[in-house]
């Protein structure tokens, strides 16, 4: 992943700032840090590239959606449609805000559709918990239509695509608030951490006191501080931040060689007859970060991986069987084997999460396979990837012609 190929000497010297003065906590400590606040640095960072009036930075990007639910106002027994096809953090948020999950359809921009989000709509859906995944971006125009013919709260998990816009309106802020992941495998990396963006002041504030034990971060006495809601500790560390600083600086150069070697593999394989792509709604604002393959069906995707594996081709996830990633391996949650009780397990649901109906997310996430785009490739590498992809792929498709 891009972040981590480019680690170097600038992200040593934030961290060398930090150890300069000692001070690892991101508030107080005035006179000791001589002027150095790495946490604020980083959120500047995030507005800078995003456009977000407010960034607050946090421990993770679980901890960053967690929080953008509960300043929403999410909260113990609200329905919350959520995606089958994300990050399990996601529906983990939900969960532990105390919401109950509505699994909705995807379509081919792997996020979740306007149309899957109006079917699963109850009367007692009260928000939208949307990902974009691998990347890129969902149908805004379509899915803003819904939310506000059914007046229903938008939060966008874009813990996948910071640095993706939609018609120039960066990801996480079409709704009451968004977070993105820094975690080590993202477009940037702080080694652990997350930003929560929103637009709204009060939504802002409640996030701010949230994610530290209800602080209100008034004035220069920790102690004295007022506390206006309860909270919990999702903080960040100065470390995790100064990382978190020089990877966003560089981000818009991942951002653009990422482009460059994404449009040269889908050039290279569109001539390939059977491969197709998932389906980005501003392929203008990409980040880039995924080459997303469609294959014709789940039959076929699953020779070409098996193909690719015996080829050694690797840098590749076929998400349909992965553990954290899709809804069929995700027995935990159908079954809510948890540590302790959740409101859900208390509340009940109404959807059987054992025996869900989701059949076009199904169809789509059998036919996908998502290479991740590395910003250190040469030319040469790409175009020797490509052809490697489009020879597993066509033996996985011969082998459909021979039995037909
Ligand atoms: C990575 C990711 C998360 C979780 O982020 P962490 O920083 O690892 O906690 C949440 N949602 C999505 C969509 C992700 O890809």
């Amino acid at each position: 992943m891009p972040g981590t190929e480019l680690f170097g000497n600038e992200e040593r010297k934030e961290i060398n700032d930090v150890l300069e003065t000692g001070i690892l906590f991101r508030y107080n400590h005035d006179q000791q840090r001589n002027g150095i606040w790495k946490a604020k640095d980083f959120e500047a960072e995030v507005c800078k590239i995003t456009g977000a009036k407010y960034a607050h930075a946090m421990s993770s990007g679980s901890t960053a959606i967690a929080t953008a639910l509960a300043a929403s106002g999410i909260g113990t027994g609200d329905e919350v449609i959520v995606p089958p096809f994300t990050y399990i953090a996601t529906v983990e948020a939900v969960l532990f805000v105390g919401a109950i999950p509505v699994f909705a359809e995807i379509d081919e921009t792997l996020c979740l559709s306007a149309a899957g989000i109006k079917n699963a709509i109850t009367p007692n859906t009260k928000a939208v918990c949307l990902v974009h995944m691998c990347g890129g971006m969902a149908d805004m125009d379509g899915i803003m239509e819904v939310m506000n013919e059914h007046s229903l709260i938008l939060v966008e998990d874009a813990g996948q695509a910071f640095a993706a816009t939609y018609k120039g309106t960066a990801t996480g802020l079409f709704g009451t608030a968004g977070s993105y992941s820094f975690d080590f495998f993202k477009i940037a990396t702080a080694g652990e951490g997350g930003v929560l963006v929103t637009n709204d002041e009060a939504v802002y504030k409640l996030a701010d006191s949230y994610s530290d034990h209800g602080h209100d971060h008034v004035g220069s006495n920790r102690g004295m501080e007022q506390h206006p809601i309860l909270g919990f500790n999702y903080r960040i560390s100065e470390l995790h931040a100064a990382v978190g600083v020089a990877q966003t600086r560089k981000v818009p150069h991942i951002r653009e060689v990422n482009r460059k070697h994404k449009q040269m593999l889908v050039d290279l394989l569109s001539q390939t007859e059977g491969i197709s792509f998932a389906h980005l709604c501003d392929p203008a604002g990409d980040s880039a970060t995924f080459l997303n393959i469609l294959m014709p069906d789940t039959e076929t995707a699953a020779r070409t991986v098996a193909e690719m594996n015996k080829a050694g081709i690797g840098g590749f996830n076929y998400w349909y069987t992965n553990m954290y990633h899709f809804i069929n391996q995700w027995d935990h949650i159908k079954h809510l084997k948890t540590a302790s009780k959740l409101p859900v397990q208390l509340l009940g649901h109404s959807q059987d999460y054992t025996n869900l109906h989701l059949p076009k997310s199904q169809e789509v996430i059998g036919r996908l396979i998502s290479f991740g785009i590395r910003c250190t490739w040469t030319a040469e590498e790409v175009a020797t990837l490509a052809g490697r992809i489009a020879t597993c792929a066509k033996a996985a498709m011969s082998v459909e012609q021979t039995i037909a």
